[in-house]
């Protein structure tokens, strides 16, 4: 690989946008980078030799965040010769070649299908002095044959598949991501060993629709057995899996949630609507009353379940009435958290072309009357949890204020952010270790637990924490598979959901 300077490797630095699918896609990007040679730049540094965008077409002003940004370095660059800026992700599948028209100064272009070939693009750029645009049509190969450089010591993603089959009208990713890929449980099974190998003690299953799984290879159950599979893993302390589809869930999920130990009682399911007019135009085919069915049955399996949700506001059409549809179902869903979204055209989407689009302030007034109602229900279930002794897997960064208070932070096995007092322990826990604690106070978005941790366990992830190690998995080891073709670039995932 070419060097900065004579002997010094090229340095790399990833800026991610977007969802957990695109947080792990740069997982794989950077893998492959420190598989070709470069090396992470300091966060502090401002000039890294490279500077990957992987960016999101999903959410509000992805475009006008990326031409601001990229807009930013290009003083950087030309003060800096040799310095390559990429753009890959769901905004390069959908702009292409116009990213390069519009931003010049960007050396390669890349797709949400061929993330593999980014070190090839870079030298291909750096050799011609000219930009590389490179956008595969469909996925070639599975992504996770890429080279992975994990960010978490205890916790991993894994993808079971990517693309997506359905069509909701307000989401770009069917065009973008393709038809859904399924990859086979023995492969899936192998990441996971690997990452519980190198001491990790959570893994979150990944796919667009994770209830579709098996739709490829025709066995409608697959998800439910994969599961099971993972709760034969031993050192393997919880499974999660992210998205299910109200659509394709089976009540075979739900057993195998419930009698498998290692799989955590939580559940995010995305509801978007408590219209069933709205769900109709969202091309989401199902209903309210599927929606609540599915969650009082996780409920009446699994008592201490939390459940979790995404909710469009003001989509096309909507009415006064189905709004008020949708803050029922909140009351009668008693979610744990929601994620909360206003609806805005995408373009590329059908719904930005649906009559009935909705004046901004009539959006913005619903979106405040969601919020206000999700909170009171969060805050309620929350408060239910005082005086309960949660098992926390201790995280980085997820207390903001964690250095002022002395407290550290991590996840209960449902999900819920807790902040702990670390008492006379303080110091001597590290990230990915567990703390079992009691419960003092609930706040809508997080619980405190304020007296001396009950009980601490050292870890091996804490253990590689402290050492500064991070896993990595070496897909070409674990035996992946190819989809159709030959062994050449893989590609990611988008995200679920977000509008
Ligand atoms: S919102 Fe989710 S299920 Fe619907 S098309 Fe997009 S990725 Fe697929």
């Amino acid at each position: 690989m070419t060097t900065a300077a004579a002997g010094s490797p090229r340095t790399y630095q990833v800026r991610t946008y977007g969802c957990q699918m695109n947080v792990h896609d740069s997982e794989r990007i950077s893998g492959l980078l420190e598989d070709a040679g470069y090396v992470r730049a300091a966060e502090a540094d401002e000039q890294p030799d490279v500077v990957v965008f992987n960016t999101c077409a999903v959410r509000e002003n992805a475009d006008n965040r990326l031409y601001g940004n990229l807009g930013h370095l290009r003083p950087v660059k030309a003060k800096h010769p040799g310095m390559q800026i990429a753009v890959g992700g769901c905004l390069a599948q959908k702009d292409r070649g116009d990213i390069v028209r519009k931003a010049p100064w960007v050396d390669v272009v890349f797709g949400t299908h061929n993330i593999g070939s980014l070190p090839a693009l870079l030298d291909r750029a750096r050799h011609n002095a000219a930009a590389e645009v490179e956008i595969l049509e469909s996925l070639e190969v599975f992504p996770s044959t890429l080279p992975t450089r994990r960010e978490s010591t205890y916790a991993g993603w894994v993808s079971i598949s990517v693309g997506c089959n359905n069509t909701c009208t307000f989401c770009i990713v069917p065009s973008l991501r393709g038809k859904e890929k399924d990859r086979r449980p023995g492969d899936i099974l192998s990441e996971v060993r690997a990452l519980v190998d190198s001491g990790v003690l959570e893994v979150t299953l990944l796919g667009q629709n994770v209830n579709s799984y098996g739709v490829e290879f025709g066995d409608r159950y697959a998800f439910g057995k994969l599961l099971r599979a993972c709760g034969d893993i031993d050192g393997l302390e919880r499974v999660r899996f992210t998205s299910p589809h109200p659509k394709d869930f089976t009540d075979d999920v739900i057993a195998a949630m419930a009698e498998t130990p290692n799989v955590c009682h939580s559940l995010h399911m995305p509801l978007q609507s408590g219209s069933d007019d709205v769900l109709r135009a969202m091309r989401r085919s199902y209903r309210s009353e599927r929606y609540l069915g599915i969650i009082e049955k996780v409920r009446a399996a699994m008592p201490d379940a939390a459940i979790t949700t995404d909710i469009i506001v003001g989509f096309p059409g909507e009415t006064e009435a189905d709004f008020a549809r949708t803050l029922d179902v909140v009351r009668e869903g008693r979610f744990s958290s929601a994620f909360t979204f206003q609806y805005s055209k995408r373009p590329g989407t059908p719904a930005a072309t649906m009559d009935g689009q909705l004046p901004k302030q009539v959006v913005q007034e619903r979106y405040e009357r969601l919020i206000a109602c999700v909170e009171e229900i969060t805050w309620a279930e929350n408060k239910k949890l005082v005086g309960e002794t949660v098992e926390v897997l201790v995280a980085v960064g997820e207390g903001r204020k964690d250095e002022r208070t002395g407290r550290m932070s991590g996840r209960a096995r449902d999900g819920r952010l807790v902040h702990f007092a670390t008492g006379d322990l303080a110091g001597r826990i590290r990230p990915g270790d567990i703390v079992h604690t009691t419960v003092t106070y609930a706040a809508p978005h997080h619980l405190n637990a304020d007296g001396a941790p009950l009980a601490h366990r050292r870890t091996r992830a804490g253990d590689a924490a402290e050492a500064g190690q991070v896993p990595r998995t070496p897909g070409v080891l674990l035996g992946l598979p190819t989809i159709g073709a030959p062994a050449v670039p893989p590609a990611p995932v988008g995200g679920c959901a977000a509008p």
